[in-house]
Formats: C-alpha cells, sequence, structure tokens
C-alpha cells in the first residue's frame, strides 16, 4: 500500500514552493524506501522550480542530495537492511544496457539517465519527486551507503556538490605539480578546493566575494585571487594548469582563459547552459587551450569520493534549515548569502 506524504513543491516558475502531499510508487522486489533525513538544497533546484532551464513540469518536489534511513526494503534487496544510512544523488535509475551503463558512467546513459526529480518512471509513467519530502523510495542499485564516520547532514551535499567536483579532478588527473584554480566559491567550489589540496595541487580559490578569503585557510587554499580585481588577475595571467568553474550561470570565460598556460584546460560544470559572450578560437589555439565539461559521476565513483571524503575528512560547510525556510533559502542562494550549503533538517520540519 502506497501512503501519502508531505513534501515541498513548486506549482509553477512563479511561485514559491508550498506544501504538498503525493504518493511514492509501490515498493518492487529491488526497492528500498528512506526516511529521509536530510537533502542538500542544490542551484538546480533553485534553476528547476523556476524553470530557469525550460524543461521544469509541474508540481516539482526538487532536492537531490537526499541521505535517509532505510525503513522497509523490497524482497530481492541484497545491499541494504532496515536502519542502514543511505544516500540518493542526482539520478535513480538509467537503462543498465548502453556502453556508458556497461562501465558504470549512468549519468552518461545514452537512453538518459532518470533523474531523482523533474522526470517520469520509465516503468509505470508517474512524475518522480525528490528529496525536499519525508520519504523516497528508489532501486537499491542507485543508493549508495554513507560512511558513519561522515554526519549524515554533512553527507547529503556530497551527493551533488562532491562528486561533481570530484569527478573532474580525478578525470583531468589533477594533482601534484599542478597550479589549480577553483572559479566560484559555493556549494561545488568549496568542495572543490578541498579535494584539488587533498590530491596534492597548488590551489586558489577564484571569487568575485573577497569576504570569502576568510574561508580559504580551512579549506586549505594556497592562496585567493578577485576575480572583479584587475591587477589581482593580471597577476596570475598564464600560470595555471587547471581550471575547475563552478559559477551556475553563463558568464564571459575570457578573463578566465587568460590565467592558463600552454595545454590547459578550463571545465564548466557550473553554468550548463549556452555560454554567451562567445569564445576566441585564436586565443585559444595561440596557447593549445581545453575547455571540457562534466557532469555528477557514476554510482561506482560516488561510491568512491563518499569512501575518499570519509577517509580525508572532507565534508562540506552547511546551514541546516527547516523546510519550512527553503524559499527565503532560495534567495539567499542568488545573492550568494550562503556558506556553503543549505541543508533541510527533515526531522525538524511538517511541524508548523
Ligand atoms: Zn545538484
Ligand atoms: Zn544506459
Amino acid at each position: 500500500m502506497t501512503k501519502k506524504i508531505k513534501g515541498y513543491a513548486a506549482v509553477s516558475a512563479d511561485k514559491p514552493l508550498g506544501l504538498y502531499e503525493f504518493e511514492r510508487r509501490e515498493m518492487r522486489p529491488y526497492d528500498i524506501e528512506l526516511d529521509v533525513l536530510y537533502c542538500g538544497v542544490c542551484h538546480s533546484d533553485v534553476h528547476m522550480a523556476r524553470n530557469e532551464w525550460g524543461v521544469s513540469v509541474y508540481p516539482i518536489v526538487p532536492g537531490h542530495e537526499i541521505v535517509g534511513r532505510v525503513s522497509r526494503i523490497g524482497k530481492y534487496v541484497s545491499k541494504f537492511k532496515v536502519g542502514d544510512i543511505a544516500g540518493v544523488g542526482c539520478f535513480v535509475d538509467s537503462c543498465r544496457q548502453c556502453d556508458a551503463c556497461a562501465v558504470g558512467l549512468e549519468q552518461y546513459c545514452e537512453r538518459g539517465m532518470v533523474q531523482t526529480y523533474n522526470s517520469v518512471d520509465p516503468i509505470d509513467g508517474m512524475a518522480i519527486q525528490g528529496g525536499y519530502s519525508q520519504n523516497e523510495i528508489v532501486d537499491e542499485n542507485y543508493v549508495l551507503h554513507i560512511p558513519e564516520s561522515i554526519d549524515p547532514a554533512k553527507a547529503a551535499p556530497l551527493l551533488c556538490a562532491g562528486i561533481t567536483t570530484y569527478s573532474p579532478l580525478r578525470h583531468w588527473k589533477v594533482g601534484m605539480g599542478h597550479k589549480v584554480g577553483i572559479v566560484g566559491i559555493g556549494g561545488l567550489g568549496h568542495m572543490a578546493v578541498q579535494y584539488a589540496k587533498s590530491f596534492g595541487a597548488e590551489v586558489y580559490m577564484i571569487t568575485t566575494t573577497p569576504e570569502k578569503s576568510t574561508t580559504a585557510e580551512k579549506l586549505g587554499a594556497d592562496g585567493v585571487i578577485v576575480a572583479t580585481d584587475k591587477v589581482d588577475m593580471e597577476a596570475h595571467v598564464g600560470s595555471f594548469d587547471f581550471l575547475l568553474n563552478t559559477i551556475p550561470e553563463s558568464h564571459d570565460l575570457q578573463p578566465y582563459l587568460n590565467l592558463l598556460k600552454r595545454d590547459g584546460t578550463l571545465i564548466i560544470v557550473g553554468a550548463l547552459t549556452q555560454i554567451e559572450p562567445g569564445i576566441n578560437g585564436s586565443k585559444m589555439a595561440y596557447k593549445r587551450l581545453s575547455i571540457g565539461t562534466s557532469l555528477i559521476g557514476g554510482i561506482e565513483e560516488t561510491r568512491e569520493m563518499l569512501d575518499y571524503s570519509a577517509k580525508h575528512n572532507i565534508v562540506p560547510e552547511i546551514e541546516l534549515i527547516k523546510i519550512e525556510d527553503i524559499n527565503k533559502a532560495f534567495d539567499r542562494i542568488v545573492d550568494r548569502d550562503v556558506r556553503y550549503r543549505f541543508v533541510i533538517d527533515l526531522k525538524a520540519s511538517f511541524k508548523s
């Protein structure tokens, strides 16, 4: 039997999120049910709730940084037991047959991963809703064990912000001997600084908010560059091997490309949209520069990231909120007024 649960949903692009009652699907043999404990608030949630990517189908219960306690398991479930602390990230299924799925890169599934919200269940056609809610039902193959040593509230943002930055730093083999810049110090950027440092690189935070330099030492950065300070930027021209750009909206890439030395690489993980203004090919060619992108990470790499984060004590800085404060949190994210990730305490929510 399915039961009615509470969540917070966007019902249109121009209305605040509000209380929404809905049902999850019936449990399938490989499903596990989680009582949601915590859910991180990703900038994508804001984009999607407000239809800023033009693909939103309402109502939408956002949330793809979910940590909960297993409350029920399907009859064939073998990887989890009731009581386990488990996490769900940005996708909840994929075709499991294509070349990408076969090598654990489900996020690049050729038939399209099934996203944690604003997507449709391939079996029953129901809208799939995210983690701003009391429970989740997900196939066990798309659920992660959360290492015991990580505070479950702080584990939540690892499932999007953590893996989105860990994966490209690993893929492009960032480490010892590299001068690395993290562009944009928000939920993603402050994780990237910590990973890049622990991989052995010399790491700079590149930010438009000078006040964020106060956290540089804590995050392990070797220096801070204020992107709006021309003299500061000029001093670093042609010196970086690698830039990870986490700025969540379209912006001029040229000032950042100027910081790269020959054969340097800039990877975009934030502004996954049309980039304006365009890029000057000649300026790139004369230094053989590369621009790339990266999208979250597969299940196996997410598992690796969680274990690595536990072992090296890499966690986000968070501010806990109740679901009733989500609209204020969205506004503060847009105003860049969060250090560095809001996490919803679902246990403390739905009480007013
Ligand atoms: Zn996200
Ligand atoms: Zn696939």
